[in-house]
């Protein structure tokens, strides 16, 4: 018996906490998002699962693929006939890795979970050293990088940029080179649940939460097999959402620039009337002009640029669609269904 029998859920939230948390005595939930993972899915689980039963206690390992189109749902569905502890969250396309990592805390159960890439750039083993964290109380344990190995330099630089503008512009305290490898406890958990936000920006999110938060260090790995899922377009959106979301100073910056200029072509013009009037070189006046000109539209429109960011994240907000369209679910326990 198969929870493929139940229809597909079309909400973004299980009624609260009944179908989500069927089971209370889950200690540890693991959420790996997954897309076109196919070469190291079982990899993964294998070293996830040495992992976990090292601890001795119950645990989930819930995989959210994520509109996988390279067999990495079959395998899944393969893995979950023999393993007790998998769950899998099938999406019904692509809905990117943040939603998914979203999905995946909806639906876990544990008193710990755990993020943590498919691809293996995060040693699963770092694990242990986070619960030994979680226990002493800290309800956040974040594993920072301290070296990012086999990635280019463009990863490297642009991270390293991304990661340092967002700290300088945002009023939240979100750690420099974390990433969303981490361990949060059922509370943090339970509030991300309760963010219904469209554009989520997870680590930061969980990093506005609050709570007693700490990192532990770690080198991060090259990718295990296949290529990186975050092209550049991803990244700048990811970015995008970031910033958006934490900040309100790129609308600040927009508007600042608008009235600084508008003074300063104001006395421009007051300049050029002067020249117009008591000189004759009008030519080369104009020539300075028309690149003035260009000049301000330019700004203009970044700062409508900037503007529509927001207001696109506005509207979003206001049509209100589920965060992710499920197509089935396994492994969730039924109330009358035996598995698990
Ligand atoms: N991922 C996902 N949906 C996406 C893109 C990525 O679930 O749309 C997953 C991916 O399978 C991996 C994790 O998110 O487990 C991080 O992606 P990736 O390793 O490609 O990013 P990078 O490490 O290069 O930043
Ligand atoms: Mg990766």
């Amino acid at each position: 018996t198969s929870d493929r029998n139940h229809p597909p859920q079309l909400s973004a939230q299980p009624s609260s906490g009944q179908s989500a948390r069927g089971r209370m005595d889950v200690r540890y939930s693991v959420i790996v998002p997954v897309y076109n993972e196919a070469e190291v899915l079982m990899v993964t689980h294998a070293r996830l699962k040495a992992v976990m039963e090292t601890l001795g206690e119950a645990y989930e390992l819930i995989f959210v693929n994520d509109g996988s189109l390279d067999g990495s749902r079959e395998l899944l569905e393969r893995l979950i006939q023999d393993e007790p502890n998998v769950k899998v969250l099938n999406f019904s396309r692509n809905f990117g890795h943040q939603i998914a990592i979203s999905a995946g805390m909806e639906y876990a159960c544990g008193d710990a979970v755990i993020v943590i890439d498919a691809d293996l750039q995060d040693p699963p083993e770092l694990i242990i050293e986070m619960i030994a964290r979680w226990r002493q109380g800290y309800e956040v344990v974040y594993a920072k990088r301290l070296v990012r190995r086999g990635e280019t330099w463009f990863k490297r630089w642009s991270a390293l940029l991304f990661y340092r503008a967002l700290r300088w512009m945002t009023d939240v305290d979100i750690p420099v080179d974390v990433g969303d490898f981490r361990l949060i406890d059922r509370k943090v958990c339970d509030v991300m649940n309760s963010l219904r936000e469209k554009s989520r920006f997870v680590r930061g999110m969980v990093a506005w939460a609050g709570f007693r938060q700490t990192g532990v260090e770690y080198v991060r790995e090259p990718r295990y097999a296949g290529e990186t899922k975050y092209p550049l377009k991803r990244m700048l959106r990811l970015s995008a959402d970031a910033m958006t979301s934490f900040s309100e100073k790129p609308l600040k910056f927009a508007m600042y620039m608008g009235s600084l200029l508008t003074l300063a072509s104001a006395a421009f013009i007051l300049i050029a009337l002067g020249m117009v009037l008591l000189t004759n070189h009008a030519g080369s006046g104009m020539l300075l002009f028309g690149g003035i000109c260009v000049f301000f539209n330019s700004l203009v429109l970044v700062a409508i640029g900037i503007l529509g960011q927001y207001v696109a994240r506005v509207h979003d907000e206001a049509r209100d669609r589920p965060l992710y369209i499920l197509d089935d679910r396994l492994g969730f326990e039924q109330p009358v269904d035996g598995r698990g």
